[in-house]
C-alpha cells in the first residue's frame, strides 16, 4: 500500500450534474476549431483546470473569445506545476507549526531526538541508532509504546540476513505493514535483551559496520524495519523518513523509532516544544529531499536535424519511475543566462495524431520555430503524463462524454514525484536564468530552490503551421 497521500494520479475526469453554469473551454481558443468546447466549472476557482494537458498556457489572448480572460487567468496549467515545489513556492519552508528540516538533521547528528509526524498524524520519536545510550533506550521505552523499531536500508538488512516477518509478498515490494522484520537481540553484551542497556547494545550492533548475521539472536526485543532504498523519495512513510534523517546527518543508515504514547497534533507539538525537540512532518522532508536529490539521469545526446532546424537532443531518465524525457537544445547555452525555454507536456492525441481538441501540436511547433529563430534555447518535452498518469482512456472517455452532451471538468493534482523534473533537466543542460515561454502568470518562486530563475515570460501563441 502506498502511504504517500500526494501520490494520487495526475488527473481525474468526472461528470457533473447538469444545471451548473457554463463557460467556453479556456483551452479551446476557438470553439469552432475545437468541438465539444462547452465545459462547466462548478468547482472553486482554485481547483479549476481545463481539458487536455497544458494547453491553457497556449491560449492566445488575441484569439480568445471576449469574457474568457477571467476564467483563463484562474487556470493553472499542469505544465507550470513542474516548476513549483509546493503552494508556498519554497520547498524548504515547513508547514505551519513545524520545524525546519535542517534543524532536525542537526539534532539527529548530535544524538538528540526528533518528533516526526507521518501522513496519519501519528507521532514517532526518532534518533540515530549509532549514537544510542542506555539512557536514550530508557527514554524511548518510557515515552513510547514500549516497542523500539530500527528502520534500516535493505542493503544492511540483507548483509545481516535479517528477514521480513511476513514473506508472502512474493516479487512485490513489501507494504509498510509488511516491512517489519523478525525481532533481534545482540548476542554479545546482552542477557535477556529487555533492559535499556541490552536494547542499546542491540541497536548499536545493528548500526555497526562490523556486525555479522551470527551476532544476533532471533526473536529478540528490537524490531528492524525494512525501508525502501529510495527513502521518502519513494514512500512518505515514517520509517523511510527516519532512515533518511539519519543518512542526511552523515551517520550509518539505521534509525531508532517508537510510536509516541502522546498522540494528536496539538499534544505532539506541545510534547516536542516542552523538551526542545525539533517537530517535523514527513511530507516536509519529502520536499526537502526532492529539491536536493538528482531525480533525472542524462542517458544520451545526439545531433538532431528537424524540419525547424538543427538541434541537439538530450535524453533523460527519471530515477523515480524510469520514464524517459527529452530536451531539444539549440545553439550554445554558454553561461546559461537568459535562455529561451519552453516546457511541453506530452499530448499524444494532439502532438502526434493531429487532434483538433487542443492546440498542443501548434504550440509545440510555434515554440520550436521561435527557439530556432532565436538561435539559442531549450525545449523540454516531458513524457508519460497523458499516457500513464492521466490515462489516454480517461482523456478519450472525457471527449466522448462531451460529445454526448455531458459537461465535464478535470481535476488536477500533479504527482508530487514530478516536481522538479523539468527544472533538473534545465539545470543539467546548463540553464540558469530563462525567458520562459508560457501564458501562465504564475510566480515561479520554487525555481530558486533548483538554482533557476525566470527573467521574463513570453506569451505563447498558436503556431501558424
Ligand atoms: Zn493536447
Amino acid at each position: 500500500m502506498d502511504s504517500n497521500p500526494q501520490r494520487m494520479d495526475c488527473l481525474m475526469f468526472r461528470a457533473l450534474v447538469p444545471g451548473a453554469s457554463t463557460a467556453l473551454c479556456p483551452r479551446a481558443p476557438r470553439a469552432s476549431n475545437y468541438p465539444g468546447a462547452a465545459v462547466r466549472f462548478p468547482l472553486p476557482a482554485s481547483r479549476r483546470s481545463g481539458l487536455c494537458c497544458k494547453a491553457a498556457s497556449d491560449d492566445d489572448a488575441a484569439t480568445r473569445a471576449p469574457g474568457l480572460e477571467t476564467i483563463s487567468a484562474q487556470i493553472t496549467p499542469v505544465i507550470d506545476k513542474f516548476f513549483v515545489s509546493d503552494v508556498q513556492g519554497d520547498p524548504d519552508k515547513p508547514m505551519e507549526g513545524f520545524s525546519q528540516i535542517s534543524e532536525a538533521i542537526e539534532a539527529i547528528g548530535e544524538g538528540k531526538y526528533v518528533v516526526l509526524v507521518d501522513g496519519k498524524d501519528t507521532g514517532h520519536l526518532v534518533m540515530a541508532a549509532s549514537l544510542i545510550t542506555p539512557q536514550d533506550a530508557h527514554f524511548f521505552v518510557k515515552a513510547g509504546s514500549g516497542l523500539m523499531y530500527c528502520p534500516m536500508s535493505p542493503k544492511l538488512l540483507d548483509r545481516l540476513r535479517i528477514q521480513l516477518m511476513v514473506r508472502e509478498h512474493g516479487e512485490n515490494e513489501p507494504t509498510p505493514e509488511q516491512a517489519q522484520t523478525v525481532s533481534v537481540d545482540a548476542k554479545l553484551g546482552t542477557t535477556t535483551g529487555v533492559s535499556s542497556q541490552d536494547r542499546a547494545n542491540t541497536i548499536l550492533a545493528l548500526a555497526s559496520p562490523d556486525s555479522r548475521s551470527e551476532h544476533f539472536r532471533k526473536p529478540g526485543h528490537i524490531y528492524p524495519i525494512r525501508t525502501h532504498r529510495d527513502g521518502v523519495l519513494y514512500r512518505l512513510g515514517f520509517a523511510e523518513a527516519a532512515m533518511d534523517l539519519v543518512t542526511l546527518a552523515g551517520l550509518p543508515s539505521v534509525a531508532v523509532t517508537t510510536h509516541l504514547a502522546v498522540q494528536g497534533l496539538p499534544e505532539l507539538s506541545k510534547f516536542a516544544a516542552q523538551r526542545g525537540f525539533p517537530f517535523i512532518k514527513v511530507a516536509d522532508l519529502g520536499r526537502y529531499m526532492k529539491k536536493r536529490e538528482k531525480l533525472v539521469e542524462r542517458t544520451a545526446v545526439a545531433r538532431l536535424p528537424t524540419k525547424w532546424g538543427d538541434f541537439k537532443a538530450y535524453s533523460y531518465k527519471s530515477k523515480l519511475n524510469s520514464i524517459e524525457h527529452v530536451a531539444y537544445v539549440k545553439g550554445d547555452i554558454g553561461d546559461g543566462q537568459d535562455v529561451l525555454v519552453r516546457v511541453h507536456s506530452e499530448c499524444l492525441t494532439g502532438d502526434i495524431l493531429g487532434s483538433l481538441r487542443c492546440p498542443c501540436r501548434d504550440s509545440l511547433a510555434h515554440a520550436m520555430q521561435r527557439i530556432e529563430s532565436a538561435g539559442r534555447g531549450v525545449l523540454v518535452y516531458l513524457r508519460g503524463h497523458e499516457g500513464m498518469r492521466v490515462g489516454l482512456a480517461e482523456k478519450l472517455s472525457a471527449y466522448s462524454m462531451m460529445d454526448g452532451g455531458e459537461s465535464i471538468v478535470e481535476e488536477t493534482a500533479v504527482d508530487s514525484r514530478d516536481y522538479g523534473i523539468g527544472a533538473q533537466i534545465l539545470r543539467d543542460i546548463g540553464v540558469r536564468t530563462m525567458r520562459l515561454m508560457t501564458n501562465n502568470p504564475a510566480k515561479f518562486l520554487g525555481l530558486r530552490g533548483y538554482g533557476l530563475a525566470v527573467t521574463s515570460r513570453i506569451p505563447v501563441s498558436r503556431g501558424s503551421s
